[in-house]
């Protein structure tokens, strides 16, 4: 890529961003390569690296070999120093924190509790200080991978489990920190990580948690698609049976009340009644079901197949209406394989043809691991991109 070299800011920020990137892509690299490779003048990489060096983000990784001249200084980025750090409140109030060095690997992880909204800035504050051993000022950015409906400067608009409403999260930690401090929607962070573990060619993913609650996040253009209100992505409240079952939400048919933990014992009952020699509850009845697939049981490959046609449905008309190239499931049921093989199938027999190219639906590569992991990616490209670098003058 060739860079304009004009001494404004935003040029300035640009070709950092793409010199950090560099140097992480590639491990070790010299500043002449660099120069070669960006299209930057020797003297404005001499800059930048200058900066980033001073700022304690990259640091010198020795000599390289030479090509006809003096044998370079290498550079890398520098792993124990600055940290991103991810916090995921969960909506029964548990708190999981990550922190992790600049090339990528963990640093330390933990958890917390918070009973009341007004502890929760006090308590996510002592959980990052746990997460960096002591010493907040290595960390570069945060994001907070929240329950409910975030508004657009990260607070807490709704949170219906923990009865939480109007709460400010991300301002007065910003404040306090005085780094990037970014909060997400935690569904919508866990299609964020799903994203960037398979990095390349996934931009536009439909992520869909079926649970005891149907959970989704979606993806347009490498963005967090977030709505009038953060209200988006509410697959699960999408109605497929306007004369269905009731839903909490007040409607009826909503899609999670064909394919929830509780829907499946439903249906399960239904197609076995009097049959109460198991002790099932929804908080095995995934399991169940999985397994008497893999024993042939015909009962629950009903259950499940009614279950993977409600799910097509659902994916279809989300295919229809977003066109996403990759739709992600996080669910205990991928295990089986009638529940996999209807829904793929079902899918692909209903999905109207693209004019160009193909949606896959696949398995979540990340499970449950996929929100902190989500936060950690989130908070790192808002590190790579925003306000970490560019607000400090050069
Ligand atoms: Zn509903």
């Amino acid at each position: 890529m060739r860079l304009l070299t004009a001494n404004n800011a935003s040029v300035r920020d640009q070709n950092l961003k793409v010199i950090l990137n560099l140097i992480r892509s590639q491990g070790e690299i010299s500043r002449a390569e660099l120069s070669r490779q960006t299209g930057l003048s020797r003297s404005t990489v001499s800059e930048l690296t200058g900066f980033m060096l001073r700022q304690g983000i990259i640091e010198e990784a020795g000599i390289g070999d030479s090509r006809g001249g003096r044998r370079p200084i290498l550079l890398k980025i520098r792993a124990k120093g600055r940290l991103i750090g991810a916090i995921h409140v969960d909506d029964d109030g548990s708190l999981h924190g990550r922190t992790e060095d600049l090339a990528g690997n963990k640093f330390q992880t933990g958890i917390a509790e918070v009973h009341e909204p007004q502890e929760l800035i006090s308590v996510i504050c002592r959980l990052l200080h746990d997460i960096t051993d002591g010493d907040m000022h290595r960390l570069a950015s945060v994001a907070l991978a929240l329950p409910g409906i975030i508004s657009a400067d990260g607070g807490i608009l709704s949170a219906v489990n923990l009865g939480w409403n109007n709460l400010p999260v991300a301002v007065p930690l910003k404040q306090k920190l005085g780094i990037p401090v970014k909060a997400e929607n935690a569904t919508g962070l866990a299609a964020y990580g799903e994203m960037s573990a398979r990095e390349s060619d996934v931009h536009n993913l439909v992520y869909l948690r079926i649970g005891t609650v149907v959970g989704s996040g979606v993806i347009t253009n490498n963005q967090l698609h977030h709505g009038l209100r953060g209200s988006a992505a509410e697959v699960g409240h999408m109605v497929l049976d306007t004369s269905g079952k009731y839903c909490k939400c007040g409607r009826r048919g909503c899609f999670e009340t064909k394919v929830s933990r509780r829907a499946a014992l439903g249906l399960l009952r239904e197609q076995s009644p009097g049959d109460d020699s198991f002790s099932l509850n929804p908080g095995n009845v995934f399991e169940y079901l999985t397994e008497e697939d893999e024993l042939g049981n015909s009962v629950a490959q009903n259950v499940l197949t009614d279950i993977a046609t409600s799910t097509a449905t659902a994916i279809v008309n989300v295919l229809n209406i977003l066109g996403p190239d990759t739709v992600v499931i996080e669910s205990a049921l991928c295990e089986s394989k009638t529940f996999w093989s209807v829904l793929t199938r079902t899918t692909a027999q209903e999905a109207l043809p693209f004019a160009e190219g193909k949606y896959e639906v696949l398995p979540s590569l990340l499970g449950k691991d996929a929100v902190i992991l989500g936060a950690i990616a989130y908070a790192t490209r808002s590190f790579y991109e925003h306000n970490a670098i560019s607000t400090v003058g050069l």
